[in-house]
């Protein structure tokens, strides 16, 4: 058996989601109701593990804002401040793999940050979130589980917050890492790593973070969503290019004309796979793209670019050290 951390202590932040909502009357749908408390009592006793449960928001995912995932960062620091030796988030999987990628960023310490919740209700035949709680706490107590930024676990498997993705809408087995695979598994309650990832890290403190857009390229765009961008507020720009980073020839002004005004970074809706840089040379190729002021989001899927994108925004100063402060995400990010 793997030995766990000498005297785990594991804090397990819950902010509601699927894996705490059952249905308020027969026939009805779900909502989240469930206590911290109520969800580690499900997880079962973990022997050699004192799990301190807490509650930070009570919600569904999709309505989370910038405000509730800064504060869930603060939770977090401050848990690992008070000695756990790791912290368990649960929450809606909507956008799970968002928030662990903002935790990736915002909390710079090697022990691990995981994130899990579940498909299934906890009130249906074969709901999930009791044993994908336990795998995270297990994880989170893993002394292997160090130095590998925050982990979505999820079905006894172990992803990089930096790969993990909602690959399906509703079966249980709904995560996946399209990149790379997962890092790992969880065999018999014992952390099998097949692979490591350097951690990342922002290096600025967040407090605000301002809006960035997130616009996926299509057949026949002629870009005059992105025109209106900067007037509408938005302080930067992910465009997910068709392929290696491309977009149709009448989107390159109005991209041109917004990267003059705030960072505009491009990224691929391919699924997975990094923007290329030297390939093509057309009008709106990467290489076109890039010449003209656009930022190379390199293997960052689209989401992950906007988050990354966003909260270097966010850690403040001239557009020159957010650039870089972005760049240097895209590039340890691999
Ligand atoms: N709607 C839920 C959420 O809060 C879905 C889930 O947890 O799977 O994200």
């Amino acid at each position: 058996m793997e030995p766990l951390a000498p005297n785990a202590r594991v804090t397990l932040l819950s902010m509601g989601g699927t894996i705490a909502s059952v249905a308020p009357a027969p026939g009805a749908g779900v909502m989240p109701v469930l206590e911290a408390s109520d969800l580690a009592r499900a997880a079962g006793g973990l022997e050699g593990i004192d799990l301190v449960a807490r509650a930070v928001r009570l919600m569904p995912s999709a309505s989370f804002t910038f405000e509730d995932v800064l504060a869930l960062a603060r939770e977090v620091e401050a848990a690992l401040a008070g000695g756990a030796t790791g912290v368990v988030v649960t929450q809606g999987t909507d956008d799970l793999e968002e928030v662990a990628f903002a935790l990736d960023l915002l909390v710079d310490d090697e022990r691990p940050v995981v994130v899990t919740g579940a498909m299934r209700s906890a009130d249906v035949t074969g709901a999930d979130g009791p044993a994908n709680l336990r795998a995270a706490v297990l994880v989170a107590a893993s002394p292997s589980a160090r130095g590998l930024g925050a982990l979505v676990v999820m079905g006894d498997e172990l992803h990089a917050a930096r790969f993990a993705r909602k690959t399906h809408a509703s079966r249980p087995a709904a995560f996946s890492s399209p990149e790379a695979g997962p890092l790992g598994r969880l065999v018999e309650g014992e952390v099998r790593l097949v692979t490591r990832v350097a951690p990342l890290s922002l290096g600025a403190r967040v407090e605000v973070v301002p809006p960035v857009a997130l616009l996926r390229c299509a057949l026949g765009d002629d870009g005059r969503l992105v025109s209106g961008l900067a007037q509408a507020g938005y302080r930067g720009l992910v465009v997910e290019g068709m392929g290696g980073g491309h977009v149709p020839a009448s989107m390159v002004g109005p991209l041109e004309a917004l990267a003059h005004e705030v960072p505009v970074a491009l990224a691929t809706r391919a699924g997975s796979g990094s923007v290329l840089r030297r390939s093509y040379g057309y009008a709106g190729s990467e290489i076109d793209l890039l010449s003209r002021g656009v930022l190379s989001a390199g293997a960052l899927e689209g989401l992950k670019a906007r988050l990354a994108l966003a909260l270097a925004l966010g850690g403040g100063g001239e557009r020159a050290e957010v650039e870089s402060r972005f760049a240097a995400v895209v590039a340890a990010a691999g």
